[in-house]
């Protein structure tokens, strides 16, 4: 068993990582809002926690991952109300999408798999157990609040202090059903009826309402893991305020550490902006496939940049991630098939290295082409033995397992093209000896959702089938 170095947000500093119990990793990641498609920008948060655990696993840890549903708060209600749908149902067909969208991309399913409208008893006691410590109160609306001011340690992960929290929320108060709380920053842990919650309420001694979004993930989290745990992640997004307030609930309620490590993806951004739904630059797995690419293409290119780096999402680095796939299949092709995978990484041991190392994934792709090269060049050149073969094969196979990359089969080239195909080649081989870059990106799109794939090479191109 070989500890994980990930960078904390806590503290701001890369830490070891390994089971507190020491028998398994227990994790949490805030999972997705269902009230529509998750976008490539949630994937890249998904991919990277996917990514944490095929590698902890393969330094030889064992995991408990959980991962919830966000199914009870105001997009969800406002969605389900204007589908004519109940909540259960409208939030349960997102869902399945999602499913389908990580299947796509190889995200491992998580042990557990928790959604709000399921837990909502465990809410009421987390909130009943902070009402008796006089770490909420409840206002004259009826709804309940966390109060800030009476948990010595708010701010400690986004690391800001109380009055700079309290300027914050000054300057977003700015809804009348919020001004009779007792301080600006203070947040609603349980939400009392309003008319357009519908049928969606529940009943609590503190009369009907919702929980505030906050305490869901304290409660499951807790409870399928336990009141102090290993890890807890999301996007950058989620430091402040929700994370900070699972901090403040949790830790509030038992007086113990809640996540010992904070982990944290930086966004996805398109022309330099978060993708988000909000400013409507969003793309879908679906997209991406009607663009020609496969899902694992996509799920390559989300690891080709660190993951705490904000990554911008192009069609070109789609192009690139695709083609290094290609190169990868054609280096598998080189080795031997049918062998039972044997455990450990043999030559490819560097790159598991650059993943336990705060998960350096576009280092460890970078490890993993230059590797491959170098097996590749010695076979060519006829000096592996094939005792050795067995350990490669099994190396780079585990190694691409810890990307949960999948690389095409054999060779797909030779297939001739038909003439409609030539013809575009052609087109586009003239629009870019006529500097006409438009035209010839154009062409390069149609070909690739006809299904196949134009090479340019220094005297002229290679026509390849998807
Ligand atoms: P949501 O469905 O908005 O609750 O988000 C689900 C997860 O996706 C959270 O961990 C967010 O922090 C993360 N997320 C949202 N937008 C992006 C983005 N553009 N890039 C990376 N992660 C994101
Ligand atoms: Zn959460």
């Amino acid at each position: 068993m070989h500890p994980i170095n990930l960078y904390n947000t806590l503290t701001r500093s890369a830490e070891n990582l390994s089971p507190m119990d020491g028998q398994r990793l227990r994790f949490y990641c805030c999972g997705p809002t269902v009230y529509g498609r998750a976008h490539v920008g949630n994937f890249r948060t998904f991919v990277m926690q996917d990514v944490f655990r095929r590698v902890v696993e393969a330094a030889g840890m064992e995991t408990l991952h959980v991962r919830n549903v966000t199914n009870v708060d105001d997009k969800t209600i406002r969605g389900s109300i204007a589908a004519g749908q109940s909540l259960e149902e409208f939030t349960e067909y997102w869902t399945r999408l999602l499913h389908v969208d990580c299947e796509a991309l190889s995200i491992l399913e998580p042990h557990e798999e928790p959604s709000a409208i399921a837990h909502v008893p465990e809410q009421i006691e987390l909130i009943g157990q902070l009402m008796e410590k006089g770490l909420a109160y409840q206002s004259d609306n009826g709804s309940i609040y966390y109060r800030i001011a009476a948990f010595e340690e708010y701010g400690k992960l986004c690391h800001l202090n109380k009055s700079d929290v309290r300027h914050n929320a000054d300057q977003r108060l700015n809804t009348a059903d919020e001004y009779d709380k007792e301080n600006a920053s203070d947040f609603a842990l349980w939400k009392t009826w309003r008319e357009e919650d519908g049928d969606n309420a529940w009943d609590s001694p503190w009369g009907r309402g919702r929980p505030g979004w906050h305490i869901e993930c304290s409660a499951m989290s807790m409870k399928y893991l336990g009141e102090s745990f290993d890890m807890h992640s999301g996007g950058v997004d989620l430091i402040f305020p929700h994370h900070e307030n699972e901090i403040a609930q949790s830790e509030g309620a038992t007086g113990k550490t809640f996540a010992r490590h904070w982990f944290h993806v930086a966004h996805l951004k398109v022309e330099g902006e978060k993708m988000s739904k909000s400013l409507g630059n969003l793309y879908t797995v679906d997209d991406i496939v009607s663009w020609g690419f496969e899902p694992n293409d996509l799920r390559y290119s989300l690891l080709a940049g660190h993951y705490r780096q904000p990554l911008n999402f192009t069609k070109d680095s789609l192009n690139a991630c695709r083609s290094a796939r290609r190169r990868l299949g054609q280096f598998a092709d080189l080795l031997p098939v049918g062998l039972e995978p044997t455990p450990g990484f043999s030559v490819f041991a560097p790159v598991l290295d650059a993943l336990l190392d705060d998960l350096n994934t576009p280092k460890a792709l970078g490890l993993l082409h230059s590797i491959s090269q170098d097996v590749a060049a010695d076979l060519k050149a006829g000096k592996s033995e094939p005792d050795e073969m067995v350990a490669i094969a099994s190396g780079f196979h585990n190694a691409l397992l810890a990307f949960g990359i999948e690389v095409p089969q054999a060779d797909a080239g030779g297939e001739e093209a038909p003439d409609g195909i030539k013809d575009l080649a052609e087109q586009r081989s003239a629009a870019r000896a006529a500097k006409d870059w438009t035209e010839a990106d154009r062409l390069r799109d149609e070909l690739s959702k006809a299904g196949w794939e134009m090479r340019d090479q220094a005297d002229g191109y290679e026509l390849t089938k998807l």
